[in-house]
């Protein structure tokens, strides 16, 4: 979980930050509208500030995590908003049931996941997160608290997956889990030598398993770059069912580094050594346990310490088919040439299903997520760059990853911002969307 109550996991504006009670929250949003507003919160790992509202007041929705209900048969759970992914895990993995999506942390919250509609790394079968939620119980300052669904007020249903909580406070939700024999993966590991490489089988691996994500060297250049490994796995038919002791992080950063660990010397290390273990494991099928093929990074509590006060920037984009070939290798070449070293560099197929929402990030290409640590004007430049080719490639940013894009990027990517800005509860504000939807407004 973010390792200071209330900060998103970039730690990019480290305020203290405080928040009301869901009981709090809600009775006041009751009392109506209020100009700086108030906003729902999860467990801030979103990495910027569209899970903060400095101006007014956040809703610890965290406090309300009860599971409220599961059906071992049908796989249906009923939870309240604030529950973790690793207490569902918990609950349903014992009788044969995993999460249909799940993000690369399982601390984030059921509220969180589905306003964000997360995507996993079985996007091209399952779609995104929202597309397995049945039904919201959701309070709005206008309207109270109702029940919606794709049956029942569609389209509030539909802006509110994937609505970063604008459009009403989720209290609680109906998940239908995914039936699986074992929470383990078999996983095959595939060298490759450039983006085209990888390019040319990440639709088949996408096929023929149920998981796929490529990792890359982000540092190699010259005629190495865009070299990697694509991981791709299916559950395997017995094993873990997720009823060992879900677990907290085996290892923690107890106290924050005074500088940025994760330097290029420290990621040379690091990628040749994880580069080599990869490989060495590479072409047979190998059993994996669960939490490392989906959680890897869990097991380091507060590991975003270790970027350094001055916390770090992820830029997620994502980019069609058509353009990726291009593009993919012109966002390597932009942070190379600015001696930026991502530790952390994913590689994706997105399947055509998209987004399960009204707008969501999700869509069908490829995306590319990269880490860096925050070295001021210097990084945001490199990311203006970053922004600047996935829009013209068709793109788009990942809001939800975000600290600073400006309102252009987000418009090109979201053209139907506008809908969603419709369907705001007009208590509910966020500061991305000061930033980004509410300039667009203001402009015309
Ligand atoms: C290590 C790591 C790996 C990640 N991997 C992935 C990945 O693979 N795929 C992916 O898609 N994302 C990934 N993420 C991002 C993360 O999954 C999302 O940002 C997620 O939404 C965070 O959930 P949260 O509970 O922490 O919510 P927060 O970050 O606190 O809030 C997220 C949004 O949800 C809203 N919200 C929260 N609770 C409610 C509620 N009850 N009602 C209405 N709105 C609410 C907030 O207002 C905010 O807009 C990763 C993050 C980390 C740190």
């Amino acid at each position: 979980m973010a390792s200071d109550p209330y900060q998103s996991f970039g730690r990019i504006k480290p305020d203290k930050r405080r928040a009301v009670s869901p009981e709090e929250g809600l009775a006041r949003i009751g009392d109506g509208p209020l100009a700086d507003g108030f906003l729902p919160f999860g467990k801030g790992l979103s990495y910027g500030d569209s899970c903060h509202n400095d101006a007014g007041q956040l809703i610890d929705m965290g406090q309300a995590d009860r599971i409220l209900s599961f059906d071992t048969q049908t796989g249906l759970l009923d939870a309240e908003a604030g529950v973790d992914l690793q207490a569902i895990i918990a609950q349903c993995g014992p009788h044969g049931w995993f999460l249909p999506v799940t993000p690369g942390t399982r601390f984030v919250t059921l509220g969180g996941a589905i306003a964000n509609d997360v995507h996993g790394k079985n996007h091209h079968r399952r779609g995104t997160f929202g597309a397995h939620v049945e039904s919201l119980t959701i309070a709005r300052s206008d309207s109270g608290i109702r029940e919606i669904s794709a049956r029942k007020e569609a389209e509030l249903f539909h802006a509110t997956i994937g609505g970063m909580g604008l459009t009403g406070v989720i209290l609680s939700a109906r998940l239908r889990m995914m039936p699986v024999r074992s929470l383990d993966v078999v996983q095959t590991i595939t060298p490759f030598d450039t983006i085209g490489d990888y390019l040319a089988m990440a639709e088949e691996a996408d096929a023929k398993n149920e998981y796929a994500v490529a990792w890359i060297d982000q540092l190699a250049s010259g005629a190495k770059q865009g070299r990697g490994v694509l991981l791709a796995a299916n559950h395997a038919e017995s094993g873990s069912k997720g009823d060992a002791a879900p677990g907290q992080a085996r290892l923690s950063v107890p106290f924050q580094p005074p500088i940025n660990v994760l330097n290029r010397p420290f990621l040379k290390l690091f990628n040749g050594a994880y580069r080599f273990s990869q490989i060495r494991k590479a072409g047979a099928p190998i059993r994996t346990s669960w939490q490392s093929y989906f959680y890897p990074l869990d097991s380091v509590r507060n590991w975003n310490r270790l970027y350094g006060p001055k916390g770090l920037y992820q830029h997620q984009s994502v980019v069609p088919y058509e353009t990726a070939a291009d593009a993919l290798p012109a966002l390597l070449d932009a942070a190379q040439k600015e001696q930026a070293g991502s530790f952390l560099t994913v590689l994706k197929r997105f399947g055509e299903m998209g987004r399960a929402g009204l707008i969501g990030f999700a869509r069908p290409g490829y995306t590319l997520t990269l880490d860096f640590p925050n070295q001021g004007e210097r990084t945001r430049r490199l990311m203006d760059r970053l922004d600047a080719i996935t829009v013209a490639a068709g793109g788009a940013v990942n809001p939800y990853k975000d600290a600073r894009m400006s309102p252009r990027t987000f418009k090109a990517g979201f053209p139907d911002w506008a809908k969603l800005e419709a369907m705001r509860d007009p208590c509910l504000i966020s500061d991305y969307w000061r930033r980004t939807a509410i300039v667009l407004k203001q402009d015309g």
